[in-house]
């Protein structure tokens, strides 16, 4: 850039610069072939450790047959947005089929998580209500809370105690209460039983984003709501996406027909945008009938779950999480974090070096799959002990430091 580049190039260029000081420069890996855990990353073969991809199934040859069979069909794209016309019977008879696999009345599809949790915050609460999150909630949780013309409050990370006490001398009469049901970097399980009974003790609605439970935890992969024994009465709005355990893309809201209907009317993250293409839906159909059907592949990632927790313990990392997929390593600055993903990618592991302003504390966001192995686990492991000796005690994301703090 020269010196006499325009004043907000030159803004730009210095923010920019920060971020590259401070160890917090992002940057995009170019990946060829299809997504799975033995890929190519920027020409090099890897075992990757940082997808959501949790029961293998982006790759999957009857979801992958779906897809081009639907394409056949319905061609490449919606070519409109749900209300117009690009609501087809593929979105639609898979909108049936996630209201049944959820228990609930009716499901709605919207092309992302973001857009979802955005179109429901800002379409359930208005000018004078509050909505309540969880601290480490994910981004388009507290974006959709800021787009809403509500109070936006944050509460202890897991922690329905302190919600409960907040909640004491609330004072708005209608209000939200949304949290992850797993968090997207922290791996652990939200108290979902604590936050929808203190969410019913003042009259609040509860709110779910499932993105990392959908499919991988519960009966049948039904999800964190369903594990914890809830349904739609203690847990009104449920949003899981499909882009990570179903393996495709978009995401869904489902709930009462006059909550979906609300959403149809009021969310405009649902109204204003293209419907995804109909063969994603075909695909995520195809997905939904697997991750349903095959307990075994989700008993497979349990076991690597667990199989990576006992190896992770007897080589004394510290790690948080829980039983999810998700299993980060905290470490100890931003510069660490970029290091070991580096020295990582060259022993032939693809691990995500999550830093700041994503998380409140540099972590490395470890993942596992169904089609992980046990010895691709331990050699993972070894690897990462060997690679460098900055690894922190403590657990990740227990900080309260704030992350995208919007209070
Ligand atoms: N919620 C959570 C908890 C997530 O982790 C994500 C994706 N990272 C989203 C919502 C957004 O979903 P999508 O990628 O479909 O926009």
């Amino acid at each position: 850039m020269t010196n006499n580049a325009p004043p907000a190039q030159q803004k730009w260029a210095r923010r920019l610069a920060e971020r590259q000081a401070q160890g917090l420069a992002r940057k995009r890996r170019i990946v060829t072939g299809p997504q799975q855990t033995r890929m190519v990353v920027d020409d090099r073969q890897v075992i990757s450790f940082c997808g959501n991809d949790y029961l293998a199934l982006a790759n999957h040859p009857k979801v992958k047959s779906a897809m081009t069979t639907a394409a056949a069909e319905y061609g490449a794209g919606a070519g409109a947005a749900h209300l117009v016309s690009g609501h087809t019977r593929a979105h639609h008879l898979l909108e049936e089929e996630l209201a049944d696999f959820t228990g609930r009345e009716r499901a709605l599809l919207f092309s992302t998580g973001y857009m979802a949790n955005v179109g429901v915050l800002q379409a359930l609460a208005d000018r004078g209500d509050v909505i309540y999150q969880d601290k480490l909630n994910h981004a388009s949780l507290l974006d959709g809370g800021l787009l809403s013309r509500a109070k936006m409050k944050r509460y202890r990370h897991g922690d329905p105690a302190d919600l409960r006490r907040r909640l004491d001398t609330e004072q708005a009469a209608h209000g939200l209460v949304a949290t992850d049901g797993v968090f997207s970097m922290e791996g652990d399980i939200a108290p979902l039983r604590e936050i929808a009974a203190a969410a019913a003790a003042k009259g609040y609605t509860a709110m779910v984003d499932d993105a990392h439970g959908f499919g991988v935890l519960g009966d049948q992969g039904r999800g964190t709501v369903a594990a914890a024994g809830l349904g739609e009465r203690q847990i009104p709005v449920y949003m899981a996406t499909l882009g990570k355990a179903a393996g495709t893309f978009g995401a869904f809201v489902a709930g009462s027909k006059e909550l979906i209907e609300t959403l149809i009317h009021f969310a405009r993250g649902y109204i204003y945008t293209t419907a995804t293409p109909p063969a994603v839906a075909a695909a995520a159909r195809a997905a939904l009938k697997i991750i349903r059907q095959d307990d075994a592949r989700r008993a497979k990632l349990h076991d690597n779950i667990r199989h990576f927790r006992q190896c992770a313990t007897e080589l004394a990392l510290a790690i948080g999480g829980g039983d999810t997929a998700i299993q980060p390593i905290k470490v100890a600055d931003n510069q660490t974090a970029v290091a070991m993903q580096e020295a990582m990618l060259q022993a032939g592991y693809y691990l995500f070096a999550a830093r700041p302003p994503t998380v409140p504390a540099p972590c490395l966001r470890i993942t596992l799959s169904s089609a992980h192995e046990h010895d691709e686990i331990e050699a993972m492991l070894t690897a990462l002990t060997k690679a460098l000796p900055h690894l922190t005690a403590g657990m990740p994301g227990a900080t309260t430091a704030d992350a995208d703090v919007h209070v």
